[in-house]
């Protein structure tokens, strides 16, 4: 059981971590939840880890809407691993969830993945996930094909670290949002497991010292890029499209004017490349062909004693043609 951090300390711990701390909002440090719904945020038992489900979305965390006012998170974690501050009080984040596991991150209780939730928000006897955790909303798609940047997934784990090295908390306080509520399925392309195992090696670390360009995580810091990586890359849809012809087959709307996709993917950007040498290519093979007819059209027809002005009428012709063809 413990008090929450002030918004100053919440900031220093972070920073003491080596993360990087963006205030886009001056009022942040009283932006929370608490007076409006008459529960004070506390006492704080963990960490819970969102994605997002959109790209460049901090204001709607921070916002939110009518059906779930902001602040959505304590901590918006964007794609270039910056920690852009949303609360330090109560924040609409987690919702309802299961008890047991509620318990087990209390004690650090379970094994390398807390009991399965049954519970969701709304359902009887579900635990308020928002007085007893931090939340952090990371900037991802959620749907299991938009990559995490390491310099975003490492930002996560230092800004983790950074709250339950605070209170001497071990790796176990910190859960996926999927662990807490059976209706959820955040954070997806990566394991928590594994993230509670970088949190682990990070917290053995002195602070701000895990992952920060020595080999000193365990590993190779600078980390080799897995298959799974490879195939996200290749298929995130980020790279701003051209206009048509070489556009996605779904760059328009069905009215085929207001543009509905207006990015690539690694793949189909090099299959746009290649098509379009290729279309090239053939156009100025069949330019070369048409020219050589031309040549010897000509050479016959000064055989048959053509004048001077009609030799020039026929090459202003041919050229005509010629750049005619080359609009194409
Ligand atoms: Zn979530």
């Amino acid at each position: 059981m413990a008090p929450p951090m002030s918004a100053s300390t919440l900031i220093t711990v972070l920073r003491a971590e080596g993360v990087i701390v963006k205030t886009p909002r001056s009022g942040w440090a009283t932006h929370e939840r608490d007076d409006e719904t008459g529960k004070a945020f506390g006492p704080v038992y963990g960490v819970l880890i969102h994605h997002t489900a959109g790209h460049d979305d901090f204001h709607v965390v921070y916002d939110g809407n009518s059906a779930l006012p902001g602040p959505r998170a304590h901590v918006y974690i964007n794609k270039l691993g910056e920690a852009l501050m949303c609360s330090a009080g109560r924040a609409n984040h987690a919702g309802g969830g299961d008890p047991r596991v509620l318990t087990e991150v209390m004690n650090e209780s379970y094994g390398t993945r807390p009991t399965p939730t049954e519970y969701h928000d709304g359902s009887a006897g579900a635990a308020d996930g928002n007085d007893p955790f931090y939340g952090f909303e990371c900037e991802n798609l959620g749907d299991g094909k938009d990559p995490w940047p390491r310099v975003q997934y490492v930002a996560m784990v230092k800004a983790t670290v950074a709250i339950l090295r605070h209170y001497g908390w071990t790796e176990k306080s910190a859960i996926g949002h999927l662990e807490w509520s059976n209706w959820k399925v955040d954070p997806r392309g990566f394991s928590m497991v594994q993230f509670r195992a970088d949190v682990k090696a990070a917290l053995a670390l002195p602070a701000g010292k895990w992952n920060a360009g020595t080999d000193n995580d365990g590993g190779d810091s600078t980390v080799a890029l897995e298959k799974a990586d490879i195939h996200n890359i290749w298929y995130a849809d980020e790279i701003p499209a051209q206009v048509p012809p070489y556009n996605n087959s779904d760059y328009f709307e069905a009215d085929g004017k207001t543009v509905k996709n207006g990015t690539w993917t690694v793949k189909y950007t090099l299959y746009t490349i290649v098509r379009a040498g290729r279309e090239a290519l053939a156009k100025l093979t069949a330019l070369l062909d048409d020219t050589a007819s031309i040549k010897s059209s000509l050479s016959s027809l000064e055989a048959t004693g053509l004048t001077e002005a009609q030799m020039d009428a026929l090459a202003t012709k041919v050229a005509d043609k010629l750049a005619a063809r080359l609009k194409d």
